[in-house]
């Protein structure tokens, strides 16, 4: 049987850059160093890095904390604040491409335009980018919170993309939105690794018979993956171990894709790939 690995598959450059700030941080600190929940979304690689040394806490005022490590999807200015007031030194993994964004909705929103962030309302990411800002920001999941969201024109408004959102639905939503606001300025900050994992998975599901996307249930770009998979092969699944896979899925497959989150680490991804192989046999 074919087994192809796509290309971007795994690690993005910004997950790659926390951990390695992450160990680094760990070896060298002699303060207690603490992240503010995961630092990556994959449960494999908050182990290692807790295997470190470094501490899970979900408050800031835990005294125990010496440095306080920002995860690559960033964090609001408020928390930052917070911790620096509470005397912690900061040690910030924030992807650069994340930073980017807070940049550009810091800049906008303090040239009078009104914040519109397309992304998931929970996701760290998007909370981390709406607490940059003086003014609140308006968040749209999907087109049809256009209409329920923006009931009256806006004059002025500023779009930003969470770093890991479909292009295809996020090109719709532009479309919509001119009809809404006057003065558009639409900043299309979809990263470029997402673009490529997006672009692959387009093309894998046509060429296999079964498609297997790698990535923790708490990981948003992984979701996204395997919506776009599934959308184009039926035959698509979604694990994060190589226990979760299931012979049945092979029966008659000649060829398999398989692509992985950006916080999927390689070694579940050959794990994976050598277990296919195993039970196929
Ligand atoms: S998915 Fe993109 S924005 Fe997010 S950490 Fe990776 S490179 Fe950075």
């Amino acid at each position: 049987m074919k087994i192809t690995v796509a290309k971007s598959a795994g690690f993005c450059f910004g997950v790659k850059r926390a951990i390695d700030i992450a160990l680094a941080s760990a070896a060298r600190s002699k303060d207690r160093v603490y992240m503010l929940g995961d630092i990556v979304h994959n449960e494999n690689v908050v182990k290692n890095i807790e295997r470190a040394g470094i501490k899970k806490t979900g408050k800031l005022n835990n005294p125990r904390i010496g440095s306080l490590l920002i995860r690559a999807h960033g964090s609001s200015k408020k928390i930052l604040q917070k911790a620096e007031k509470l005397g912690l030194k900061i040690i910030d993994a924030t992807c650069p491409m994340v930073k980017e964004i807070h940049k550009i909705a810091i800049d906008m929103d303090r040239r009078g335009y009104k914040i519109i962030v397309i992304g998931d309302y929970k996701h760290d990411e998007v909370q981390g980018i709406v607490g940059q800002i003086k003014h609140k920001a308006i968040v749209l999941q999907g087109l049809a919170d256009i209409k329920k969201k923006i009931a009256k024109r806006i004059e002025k408004g500023a779009v930003v993309v969470q770093s890991t959102q479909n292009l295809e639905k996020v090109l719709k939503m532009q479309e919509a939105l001119r009809e809404r606001i006057d003065d558009l300025q639409f900043f299309n900050t979809i990263c470029s690794p997402t673009r490529l994992k997006q672009a692959e998975i387009k093309t894998l599901p046509k060429a296999s018979d079964c498609i297997i996307i790698i990535g923790s249930k708490t990981s948003a770009n992984t979701k996204r993956l395997y919506q776009i998979a599934r959308a184009i092969n039926k035959n698509s699944y979604w694990i994060n171990s190589p226990d979760e896979l299931k012979k049945k899925w092979f029966r008659r497959v000649k060829s398999v894709g398989i692509t992985a989150g950006a916080s999927t680490p390689d070694e579940t991804i050959h794990a994976i790939k050598e277990h296919i192989r195993k039970i196929t046999v």
